[in-house]
């Protein structure tokens, strides 16, 4: 669908995957004004396909539009899209499981010139890719490296908008992280370097034998919809959920002292992930026993149920495409 200036939205049209011919002086190449979405349609039980709150991924996507200076595409035409596509590509939908087919909308500008300015002209565009199970062997904890050397997002900055160069800032800072021999970045705040923010691709939660705890919005973490789904789900499930602070000597404390039960994080790629192991340059410790708890693989096991469409939908999370 293009966008353009004293038009609006106009053109949508479904077509076959293929290469784009981008003009050198194309303003994205040079201005990085882009954003993109991540979500996931799964195979029901009864064969048919449903995406699992696709209102949120688009309501997400507006936000990070605003903070780029890119217009709104409207939460109807997002979800249109998606399905268009998902029923074009039905086939691809895995059938049954963690599998999934992985939607990737994305806005960049379309217009050619030089100089700083907001876009004239963008793109959205949909692609699709079946997803196999993120663990096809069992679940296995990540090992993450506490990054004290770079951040990811500052105040006022675009930490909370879903866009390129929020990744392409953190590629330095994950390879530091695998030069440690771990897996993840854990992202903390610009000014203290203490307050634990959330992973490359990932929110945090931490486990407090019944009570669980995720970092707040502070402006400066992507507000993952699968955080947001976990609070709900971890009330309905009996457990206490919240936002809160925490820091890097509280989450060593309280490991040490066994009230930090288990750490996960969660994300659409992973669903959940345990924390085995943290690292950084003054410390290292391995997060209660190291293998995935109790807590973590419940809230799992819930939400894939959920998803997959082997739980009832009680809060209407799915959308159904038939
Ligand atoms: N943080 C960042 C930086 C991310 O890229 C993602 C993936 N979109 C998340 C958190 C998790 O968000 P969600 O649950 O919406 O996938």
């Amino acid at each position: 669908i293009k966008w353009t200036e004293g038009r609006g939205w106009h053109d949508a049209e479904l077509v076959p995957y293929a290469p784009l011919s981008i003009d050198p002086a194309n303003m994205t190449l040079h201005y990085a004004q882009t954003i993109f979405e991540g979500l996931k349609a799964y195979r029901q039980p009864d064969g048919t396909v449903a995406t699992f709150r696709p209102e949120a991924n688009a309501e997400r996507f507006q936000a990070s539009a605003r903070r780029m200076a890119m217009p709104e595409l409207p939460v109807e035409l997002f979800i249109e899209a998606c399905d268009a596509l998902i029923k074009q590509d039905r086939a691809w939908v895995p059938d049954s499981g963690e599998a999934s087919l992985y939607l990737r909308p994305f806005m960049f500008a379309s217009e050619v010139g030089l100089g700083v300015r907001p876009a004239n002209e963008f793109l959205f565009i949909v692609i699709a890719s079946p997803a196999g199970a993120y663990f096809p062997g069992g679940v296995k904890p990540v090992s993450v490296w506490l990054s004290e050397d770079y951040v990811r997002a500052v105040k006022g900055g675009t930490g909370a908008a879903k866009t390129g160069g929020n990744y392409a800032a953190s590629l330095v800072a994950q390879a530091q992280a695998a030069s440690h021999g771990c897996d993840q970045v854990v992202w903390l705040d610009a000014v203290e370097h203490r307050w634990i923010e959330e992973m490359g691709g990932m929110n945090l939660y931490f486990v407090y034998g019944d009570r669980i705890v995720t970092p707040e919005l502070t402006g400066s973490l992507l507000p993952g919809i699968t955080r947001d789904s976990l609070l709900t789900i971890a009330r309905d499930l009996g457990y206490t959920a919240e936002e809160g602070r925490l820091t890097t000597e509280d989450w060593q404390r309280d490991n040490a002292n066994g009230t930090l039960t288990e750490v996960f994080a969660c994300g659409t790629a992973a669903v959940i992930t345990p924390v085995g192991s943290v690292k950084s340059e003054r410390a290292n410790w391995t997060q209660g026993d190291g293998e995935p708890g109790e807590v973590t693989m419940r809230l799992r096991k819930a939400l894939l149920e959920l998803q997959t469409g082997h739980a009832a939908d009680t809060h209407g999370w799915m959308h159904p495409l038939g």
